[in-house]
């Protein structure tokens, strides 16, 4: 079973930011700004390829969702979102998910 799969299960822990029973979203390990969270399917998929449009619609609806409440609370300036798709593209973790990166002023990022 993949990584983010034992995350859904709860077989491996994760600080959750969002849960509902189609999708989850939690803080990446490494953040790369204050907030960085990752959006996944709880059905494996493993990227763009092969997530069915369904669940995509309610990965970016979530992505959505968690980007305003992030710029209500944490007054950021803007938000990246990033999908890498293939390990050509640099997808390390073979379960869909969406970046969600916050950005702030002079992040330097
Ligand atoms: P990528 O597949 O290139 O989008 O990178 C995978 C992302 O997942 C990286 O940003 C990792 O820091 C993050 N990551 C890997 N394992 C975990 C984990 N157990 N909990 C939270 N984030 C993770
Ligand atoms: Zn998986």
């Amino acid at each position: 079973m993949c990584i983010f799969c034992k995350i859904i299960n709860n077989e491996v822990p994760c600080q959750k930011v969002y849960e509902d029973k189609d999708v989850l979203a939690f803080l990446d390990i490494h953040p790369k700004s204050n907030g960085h969270t990752l959006v996944v399917p709880k059905k494996h998929s493993e990227n763009i390829f092969d997530i069915p449009n369904s669940d995509l619609q309610k990965v970016i609806d979530v992505a959505q969702k968690i980007s305003l409440d992030l710029k209500h609370k944490n007054n950021l300036q803007g938000v990246n979102f990033l999908n890498s798709s293939g390990a050509w593209a640099g997808q390390e973790v073979m379960h869909y998910h969406l970046h969600i990166i916050p950005r702030y002023e002079n992040d330097g990022l």
